[in-house]
């Protein structure tokens, strides 16, 4: 398990396969380990993720830092990562031919970790999961089921708003809060 793990970061570390390595400075894998049953998804890097390798480490990443904390989570107890791994130039968002040749590294990291809870940050992340629209299926946990290759992950999608949004729009940050609230007890049921 290790060995998958390690050879899959040295993959991602190296990666070309979209054009955003020309102007990375380094890719950010995540945080965590594989041994996490917690996994956050967010969009991509920004300018702080890429300079530093880790995910979260700008403003959006302290607000995520304290929604954690109304859950009774800590960054200790999750895995996050983003469904892009390199920065979008000037943080533009992701493009669907970038979403989309990073995703095998995302299926991966899933398969090796067997979540019991992904929560999607924002609607590119929610993309990949579900069709539903964030603003309607925010907040509503539902029962997922991924195949491939002959093996099935089965874990609880939870989607909620981008942290960054919460910045600058009150009404965002209230709906943040009271999606991290449930977390708790969605973290409860999945022990059953
Ligand atoms: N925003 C994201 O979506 N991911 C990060 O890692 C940082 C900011």
């Amino acid at each position: 398990m290790t060995r998958s793990w390690d050879k899959l970061k040295k993959e991602v570390s190296v990666c070309q396969q979209c054009g955003l390595y020309k102007t990375r400075t380094k890719v950010v894998f995540g945080e965590g380990g594989f041994e996490k049953k917690v996994v956050l998804i967010g969009e991509a890097p920004g300018k702080n993720e890429d300079l530093q390798g880790r995910p979260f480490v700008g403003s959006a990443g302290r607000v995520l830092d304290k929604m954690l904390g109304l859950a009774g989570l800590s960054r200790n107890d999750v895995f996050i990562t983003n469904v892009v791994k390199c920065r979008p130039p000037h943080n533009r968002d992701p493009l669907p031919e970038e979403i989309e040749s990073c995703f095998p590294f995302l299926r991966r990291q899933l398969f090796l970790i067997k979540p019991k809870l992904v929560i999607t940050l924002g609607r590119f992340a929610l993309s990949r999961f579900s069709s539903g629209l964030i603003s309607q299926v925010h907040g509503v946990p539902k029962r997922v089921k991924w195949r491939f290759k002959n093996k099935e992950i089965s874990f609880i999608l939870f989607p909620v708003f981008h942290p960054a949004v919460a910045l600058y729009r009150g009404e965002y940050h209230k709906m943040l809060v009271q999606d991290f609230k449930k977390i708790k007890r969605i973290i409860n049921l999945t022990k059953e």
